[in-house]
Order: structure tokens, then sequence, then C-alpha cells
């Protein structure tokens, strides 16, 4: 394959020259490709095609987090694409520059979503990822790959987890773990959810006659089940037959973005097993809507719809229903970038809370555009997903709200930590956990 015609050993253009245009993707690559490069993993693989249908024409770097942050050219999309065009052409090796660069994407699809050239950068970005293996250099993100399809064993490990929680172990070695473990254990919940959730199993509400199936994510459903109970209590008071997936299922996201095909699609499988029923589909995690629609075709015509939580709620709100909470409370509203990105409706959280009397709405801004959880990246990109998150506790402002609500788990666990470490006890909940309470019911039982 030819290499994209712009790209030319040895051509000098000062980074910065033009925003518009190509100048600092060029500049990159040129001055990457003169020094000695490292050997990549696999010259000139294929599957990168696509990247050269980028025209340049910078839309989406005011989009990007990580253009955001530091204002560099190969720290944005249309940066990527040019190393990934020029790596797939062989008119560039992969060097640790580029690499560095690459690895620092957080998948998030902010550029995907507003390219007019409709270039597919997730499916190049996860491409490189199965090529690289990269993700897969931090043992925790092999781990957890590992565990996506070890039901069984991910119980275990969590019910071990409770027992350490229960004899104060889990908080003696939060205090004293060093680095990366220090890191892994600010992320989880504290305290740890002493039980899981106790929701009844497929097929056992079927007091009404509308049926949804609700998607028992793999990392959410053990960490936030309150927000499983919640959905569960409210959808079965509107009279909906409720069907709970048999056991925490993982939509195949973690492993797609860590270069684990196989796994995602075998993930894929399971779920188009276990969510056989002609009926819509309930997610609660906005990360796992995307991977949820792909593995059931839903982009097709006649294909079961999947729906993220906040924004069912919101279309299918009773008319008659009234929701409002005992005293006047303040929410700021965090949305995760993939309630914009894979969900594609970022308003659908604000508008069901704001269904809720009593309750006042504060749009969180939105920093750099994440906060630099996604999926497994907080894990294997530490620095810069540290970076991210620097602006999140200041975004509160000097009178900071009640509570927070988000509908990602990730986003969820890096404001629990980022709220710790600032010494602030604010919770950090689900939409949907506001909404049972402003219906009077109190905080479903979990354990
Ligand atoms: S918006 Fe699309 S075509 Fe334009 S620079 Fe970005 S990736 Fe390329
Ligand atoms: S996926 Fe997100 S971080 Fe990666 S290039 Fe696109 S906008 Fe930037």
């Amino acid at each position: 394959m030819a290499p994209p015609s712009w790209i030319q050993r040895g051509r000098t253009i000062q980074p910065g020259q033009s925003l518009l245009g190509l100048a600092c993707a060029e500049s990159y690559i040129v001055s990457k490709t003169d020094r000695k490069p490292e050997m990549s993993p696999v010259a000139c693989p294929s599957g990168f095609e696509e990247a050269e249908r980028c025209v340049q024409c910078a839309l989406c770097l005011p989009h990007c987090p990580t253009y955001r942050l530091t204002h560099d050219e190969s720290e944005s999309p249309r940066g990527r694409l040019a190393m990934l065009a020029a790596w797939g052409g062989d008119s560039a090796a992969l060097d640790p520059s580029m690499r560095a660069a690459l690895d620092h994407c957080l998948g998030c699809l902010a550029c995907e979503v507003v390219c007019p050239a409709a270039v597919p950068y997730g499916r190049l970005i996860d491409r490189y990822h199965e090529v690289t293996e990269r993700p897969l250099r931090t043992p925790l993100v092999r781990l957890l790959v590992w565990l996506t399809r070890r039901h069984r064993v991910a119980g275990a490990l969590h019910h071990l987890l409770q027992g350490l929680q229960e004899t104060g172990i889990l908080s003696f070695l939060r205090r004293i773990a060093p680095g990366g473990l220090a890191r892994v254990l600010s992320l989880m919940p504290d305290p740890y959810p002493r039980a899981g959730t106790n929701l009844r199993r497929m097929g056992a509400r079927n007091a009404g006659t509308r049926r949804v199936s609700i998607l028992m994510g793999c990392v959410s459903s053990l960490w936030m089940p309150e927000a499983y109970a919640a959905a569960e209590t409210l959808l079965v008071r509107w009279g909906y037959a409720v069907d709970l997936a048999p056991h925490a299922f993982c939509c195949g996201a973690l492993a797609r973005h860590a270069g684990r095909v196989r796994t995602a699609e075998a993930l894929r499988a399971e779920l188009r097993d276990v969510l056989s029923a002609d009926q819509p589909v309930l997610v609660l995690d906005s990360g796992c809507v995307g991977e949820t629609r792909a593995a059931l075709g839903s982009d097709r015509p006649g294909a079961r719809p999947v729906h993220e939580l906040a924004a069912f709620l919101d279309a299918n709100w009773p008319e008659a229903f009234k929701a409002t909470l005992d005293r006047p409370e303040r929410v700021g509203l965090h949305i995760p970038c993939t309630q914009r990105t894979e969900v594609g409706d970022a308003g659908a959280p604000a508008r069901l809370l704001r269904r809720i009397g009593n309750l006042t709405v504060q749009a969180i801004p939105d920093g750099y555009g994440c906060c630099g959880a996604a999926g497994s990246y907080v894990l294997r990109e530490p620095g810069m997903s540290g970076a991210l998150a620097a602006p999140l506790v200041g975004s509160l402002g000097p009178e900071p709200p009640d509570r927070i609500v988000t509908t990602n788990i990730g986003c969820r666990l890096r404001w629990q930590a980022e709220l710790r470490q600032a010494g602030l006890e604010i919770p950090v909940e689900h939409p949907v956990d506001i909404l049972l309470r402003a219906c009077g019911h109190p905080r479903p039982a979990t354990g």
C-alpha cells in the first residue's frame, strides 16, 4: 500500500505551523522517522487502511481529552491517525514516542462522533491494541481480562475482598500499600460493598406485562449493587417484568480495548445466549452500552433495542408518576464520555433527574472531557489518567453539591478516589438511586 502522499521522509515542517491541515502531525511523523526506531512488534501491519480516510480537518481536536490536556498534535486523533496510516503503509516504524502517544489514547470516541469523514477511529485503535498487545503489558489488565470469562473466580475474589473489608485488613492495606497496589486499592469502593446483590434471578419478577432484561455488568453489578436493586424495584413498581442475567456478565469491552479480540467475541456470543429473549435490554453502565449493542446487532432493523437505563426511565416515565425528595438536595451531575459517545444521549441523566421534586441539578464542568478512568486505562496509563482527573474536585466550586451522580462505574470509582484524597465526604451515586429514594423507598437491601 502506498503511504499517504503527505508523509514524506525528510520534509521539514515546524510543529504548530498550522492547525488546519497536516503540519503538526506530519512534522511529528517526519521527526520520528528520522530517528533510528526500535523494531516494532509487527512491521507494516494490515488493518489500518481506513486511517487514510482522515482529511486532516482538525474538527476532532477540541473534543479530544488528551489533546485538550497537552495541546500536542501527537496526542490528538489526527496525529494518531497519521501514525497508524504511516505505520500500516510502511512509511514509518513504530518507535517508542509513537507508541506512547498511541497508548495514551483513551478510546473515548469523542473524535469519532464528530468526524465528518466518518473515520472509524475506535476500530483502528482497537486494531492497534490487538496487533501490539500493549495494554496487556500491565499485569493487572491481564488479570482483569482473564477474569471476564471466569465469573466464579471473580465472585470468589469479590468474597475474599469482602472478608478483608469486614476484618479491617483492607483498610489497613490501603494505608500501608506501596505504589501500584496503593493506586489499585484507592480505586476500589471504600467501604467495599459488604455483599453482592440479592436480586432475584431470571423470570422471578413476573408481575408486569411488559418485559425487560437488565444486563448485570461484571464490575458494576459487584461494585454498585444498590443501583441494580433500585432499578429492579422501580421497574417492577412501574409494571415491568424484570429479567436479570443469571450472573454478572462482561459485555467484552474490557477485553476488546485490551486487544483480546477473541475473548471479546466469545463474550459477545455468551451475551447473545443469556439475553436471548425477545425484549429490550437495559444497561446501567454507560460504558457497556456500545459493546452490548454491537453484540446484539442493535444497529440492524428488527434487532432488540439496548437502552441506557436513565434514557429508558426518562422516555418511559409513567404520566401520573411523581417523585419528590423529603428535603431539598443539590446534586452535581457528571456526564461520562461514554454517555455522549456510546449512548449518544448526554442529556438523558439530566432530563431524568429534573423530574424529581426538591432536587437541584448542577452540571459539573467536563474538565478535559474525560475523567481518565476509561476502563483499564486508569491502570495502564496512571500518569496521563491522573492528569486528566486533576480538575475534577476543583470543578465542584466553593460550594460542593450534596452528592455526585454519574452513569458509569469507572467514573464513579474515580470520583470516589479523588474526593477521598481531597478529604471530602460526598456520596457518588447512579441516578436511579436518587430516583428510588424520591419515591419514598428506603435504600434497597443488597446483602
Ligand atoms: S475530524 Fe476526522 S477527518 Fe477531521 S482530522 Fe479528525 S479524524 Fe481526521
Ligand atoms: S478516542 Fe478519545 S483520546 Fe483517543 S484520539 Fe479520540 S478523542 Fe482522543
